[in-house]
């Protein structure tokens, strides 16, 4: 394939040769690009990218690999201390109970949008995440659910780059 050098545009993304979606975040002065994997945050410096026919591109090295720093660390603390408290307070198995009650508490609202009647949706979701959080907690499985999640999202992002071609 046809590899042309070239200067990416800050705010699109663009398949990689070496497999998932790299978003632009900059360019700097001398054509370098920070690119940033939309899928699990790892962040570079690209030096010499090359655009294929095709649109994807690929890059001749990196610096400065790293995961992006995750915005408002100290909130998600604060969060994380309260429903510790709260798994502690009411414990294990009135937690999980109250975790299926609010998953069917969402079911119903979901159901209501699509009837056509009033709904509390956003409020549901809120209780539901709540919920899901205090899950992590309880069983102890946070950085799986993050792993997992983190795979999910790359492959649905490879299918759906299999589907349309390199065009994002
Ligand atoms: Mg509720």
């Amino acid at each position: 394939m046809n590899r042309k050098p070239f200067t990416p545009q800050p705010g699109t993304g663009y398949w990689n040769q070496g497999g998932g979606t790299f978003d632009c975040l900059s360019v700097l002065d001398d054509g370098r690009a920070v690119m940033r994997n939309r899928a699990s945050g790892w962040t570079l410096t690209a030096h010499g990218v090359g655009i294929y026919d095709d649109g994807s591109i690929d890059w001749d090295y990196s610096t400065d690999g790293r995961f992006e720093e995750k915005q408002g660390q100290q909130d998600a603390a604060e969060i994380m201390a309260v429903l510790t408290a709260a798994v502690d307070t009411w414990g294990k198995a009135a937690q999980v109970d109250m975790a299926i009650e609010e998953m069917a508490e969402l079911q119903k609202e979901l159901l209501n949008e699509r009837r056509g009647r009033n709904n509390h949706i956003a409020e549901e979701m809120a209780d539901v995440r709540i919920m899901l959080q205090q899950m992590e907690i309880i069983f102890q499985n946070g950085g799986d659910v993050e792993r997992i999640f983190r795979e999910k999202v790359a492959r649905l992002d490879q299918r759906l780059h299999d589907r349309k071609g390199a065009a994002l």
